[in-house]
């Protein structure tokens, strides 16, 4: 049976939470259609009452958090076409649910920031957007993917947004988690939060299987091997490329044999995130130019050329500064992929050393983690452990990546 909330793996109680609020929101603006019927002019505001049960009403903002992986962006578009479905339930089919799920519904807007954060302008234009009746009859709903990425001066616009709602207006904000490092406090204080799990791994691969028709043991290894992370469990197992990183990647304990040798491999880690990360924002890249470039006329003469071609030059200048942004963005993140699977191989040496009965994330360097745990002992395979995710926090605080990758690499190295 079709289903908005079918992708949402391993998420039961979330989407009870809002299949719930679908459900009082649904009740809202049939009241208020009714009031408009009998009466004077009715703006539909969610009413007090609504916000008095807090497991099942419906509010204006909300939090999704989770672990990479676990479904943010998904369950928040999943409500989105709950709340926009014609039955008021997110029954996957309806022209409401259909159009938001394929990202077409007018109503919805969907914001990816596309460089290392969003910009107070984009949020001010988003904020106005936002406030305007929606077309659909129903609600106005923006989502914020990586709403940790939202500049201060951004922030306070969404603030000022959320703190008076339009009556129809829904902000679906995405986050790691409710840190302050991740959301404001005051943004925080103004929505519901909804937590997201990692979701188990034969729960991702019966997806994989069901829904991209791969094959059932493809799934389980690549599901185990992304660690639950939907998204790219399903690259894994149906792109070669993604192979090839993973195991470029987790050849690096076997490599690490000297201190020149730590030096090379940084490099290569960092080299096989920069092709990675160009290849994927390449091809965009070089279209919106050209299509800048079109829209701009290049070439033209005559009276007035001058002064458009002062203005060209600072929107393609502009367009560079946005597009090495999102490729500096796209190499961190491709980086943090390669740190996150380095990092679960070491994991593996060290439930092996302390003979924890849990499965390898990596089955297929099993081997490999045993003979490191053997040879370092938990202490070695912890320290190593720690070696990872303090790269990872590293990167995170602006470190220059090579700096703190090579950092790693010796201190994998020295054990
Ligand atoms: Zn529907």
């Amino acid at each position: 049976m079709p289903d908005a909330f079918a992708d949402l793996v391993g998420q039961d109680e979330a989407v009870d939470m809002l299949r719930r609020a679908a459900a009082s929101a649904a009740a809202v603006l049939r009241t208020a259609g009714e009031r408009a019927e009998s009466a004077t002019a009715d703006d539909g505001t969610v009413p007090a009452a609504a916000e008095g049960d807090p497991g099942a009403g419906m509010t204006h903002a909300w939090i999704f958090t989770g672990p990479p992986g676990s479904g943010r962006s998904v369950a928040a578009r999943a409500f989105a076409a709950a709340l926009q479905c014609v039955h008021g339930t997110g029954c996957g089919e309806c022209p409401g649910c259909h159009t938001t799920l394929a990202g077409t519904h007018a109503d919805v807007r969907l914001v990816v920031p596309e460089g290392l954060s969003i910009g107070v302008n984009e949020m001010r234009a988003l904020v106005l957007r936002a406030a305007s009746t929606p077309s659909g009859g129903r609600w106005q709903i923006v989502i914020i993917e990586d709403a940790d990425r939202l500049t201060e001066a951004a922030g306070n616009a969404l603030l000022k947004a959320v703190e008076e709602p339009p009556p129809r207006t829904v902000f679906l904000l995405c986050a790691p988690s409710t840190h302050p490092d991740d959301i404001s406090v005051t943004i925080r204080s103004r929505c519901r939060v909804v937590p997201l799990r990692q979701p188990p791994a034969a729960a991702v691969a019966e997806v994989l299987v069901r829904r991209d028709g791969i094959a059932p043991d493809v799934a389980r290894w690549a599901a185990a091997a992304t660690q639950g992370h939907v998204g790219r469990a399903r690259r894994l197992a149906g792109d070669p490329q993604a192979r090839a990183r993973r195991e470029a990647v987790l050849a690096v304990p076997r490599r690490l044999t000297g201190v020149g040798a730590a030096f090379a491999a940084a490099s290569a880690l960092i080299e096989a995130a920069e092709a990675e990360a160009e290849a994927s924002v390449a091809e965009i890249d070089a279209a919106e130019r050209a299509a800048l470039e079109t829209a701009l006329g290049a070439g033209g003469t005559g009276r007035g050329a001058a002064g458009a071609a002062r203005g060209a030059a600072g929107q393609l200048k502009d367009l560079e500064r946005r597009q090495k942004s999102r490729a500096t963005r796209a190499q961190r993140d491709a980086l943090d992929r390669a740190l996150v699977d380095l990092a679960a191989f070491y994991r593996d040496a060290l439930t092996m050393a302390l003979g924890a009965p849990v499965a390898p994330v990596h089955t297929d360097t099993a081997e490999l983690a045993d003979a490191g745990a053997r040879s370092w002992q938990a202490e070695g395979a912890l320290r190593r452990l720690e070696a990872v995710l303090s790269c990872r926090t590293a990167i995170e605080a602006n470190v220059k990546p090579r700096i703190a990758v090579e950092a790693m690499m010796l201190a994998l190295w020295k054990g």
